[in-house]
């Protein structure tokens, strides 16, 4: 059997993957420090015979025991108001946790995947952004811990493809959603479902226009799966290309809910791009992918994720 390590295994994405491998028929190691997961996204894994899960930081020296084929590097902060709160961590997991995953690869001879990101391309002045777009980062801006650790990220693991040969795999995730997602990790759609929920007011920041285009995560796992087993060295876009502004999405939550709640308007947080929707000409092309749910029926299952959630845990995510 194939050995698969993951990083952020407790994670939205990460926990997904792990489903995907061990039904691929993978050994899934499963690594995480839990500082923005959840124990309750892998438990159904905690006694499968092909899952072992590792409590651990990934910034700190990474030892696996035997023979590894393949890595996922998905450890990382990854909505705004997370990586706003611990900075020092969001860095050091995409610079220093990133190194000590590029030195398991190449001690193992394992090949290994990053999680980058559509944040690479800061706010961008090209539009939709492809691969080649070089980006529009602001370095010092409070986004820039995000941003700029997953542009050091893509450099150092195109160094160790460069200099020790290593197989890297790069891909930019674009906004992916559905079940398993924190209900209180400030992102839009976990927001406006959890107010919607608790009979509260959505709040839109800025006005509304700026766009973003969501990916169901069961497409986001094909696409991830396809690129590592494909030849493709360079970053690769994984996004569902659908563009809504942040005001129809709104509306559209509304109605999915059918709360008689009202939008209100907050600050713009600062270096929020303006618009993102993914050119995935190249997955397609490379890896004969493209997304099949469509918004409203991954909408839909995400709903149905958060309506089942305790009372508890719906009140536990106010802010
Ligand atoms: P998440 O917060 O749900 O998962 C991240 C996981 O990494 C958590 O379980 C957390 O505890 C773990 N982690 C963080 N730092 C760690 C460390 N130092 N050592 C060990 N574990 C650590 O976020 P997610 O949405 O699942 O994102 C996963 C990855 O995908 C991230 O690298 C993120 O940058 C990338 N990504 C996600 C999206 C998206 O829309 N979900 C978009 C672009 C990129
Ligand atoms: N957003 C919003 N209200 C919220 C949370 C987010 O209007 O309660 C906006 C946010 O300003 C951004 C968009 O929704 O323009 C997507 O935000 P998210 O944090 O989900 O992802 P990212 O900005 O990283 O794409």
């Amino acid at each position: 059997m194939k050995r698969v390590l993951i990083t952020g295994a407790a994670g939205f994405l990460g926990s997904h993957l792990c489903d995907k491998f061990i039904d691929e028929g993978f050994q899934v190691i499963g690594m995480d420090n839990f500082i923005t997961g959840d124990l309750k996204n892998i438990n159904h894994l905690l006694n499968h015979p092909h899952f072992q899960l590792i409590e651990h930081d990934v910034t700190e020296f990474v030892k696996i025991e035997g023979e590894l084929h393949y890595i996922l590097h998905f450890a990382s902060p990854a909505s705004p108001i997370d990586y706003l709160k611990i900075p020092i961590q969001t860095l050091k997991v995409g610079s220093l946790g990133t190194h000590n995953l590029l030195g398991l690869a190449k001690a193992k001879k394992a090949r290994i995947l990053i999680a980058s990101t559509s944040e690479v391309y800061g706010d961008p002045l090209v539009h939709p952004q492809s691969e080649d777009y070089y980006g529009n980062v602001n370095t010092i801006g409070p986004r820039g811990v995000y941003d700029e650790a997953k542009r050091f990220q893509e450099s150092i693991t195109m160094a160790y493809h460069r200099f020790h040969g290593l197989e890297t795999r790069i891909v930019r995730i674009f906004n992916t959603y559905g079940p398993r997602m924190r209900l209180n990790d400030g992102r839009v759609i976990p927001a406006f479902i959890g107010q919607a929920l608790r009979g509260e007011n959505l709040t839109i920041f800025g006005d509304g226009l700026q766009t973003r285009s969501f990916c169901y995560v069961s497409d986001q796992v094909e696409g991830i799966y396809k690129l590592l087993f494909s030849d493709y060295v360079y970053p690769v876009n994984i996004g569902n290309p659908s563009e809504i502004t942040i005001k129809d999405f709104a509306d559209e939550i509304i109605k999915l809910t059918g709360t008689h709640q009202k939008v209100i308007y907050k600050e713009l947080p600062k270096d929020d791009p303006l618009q993102r929707q993914p050119d995935i000409s190249l997955a397609k092309k490379l890896l004969n992918w493209e997304p099949k749910v469509s918004r409203e029926e991954g909408m839909f299952k995400t709903y149905q994720y958060f309506k089942s959630l305790s009372k508890e845990e719906l009140h536990k995510s106010e802010h």
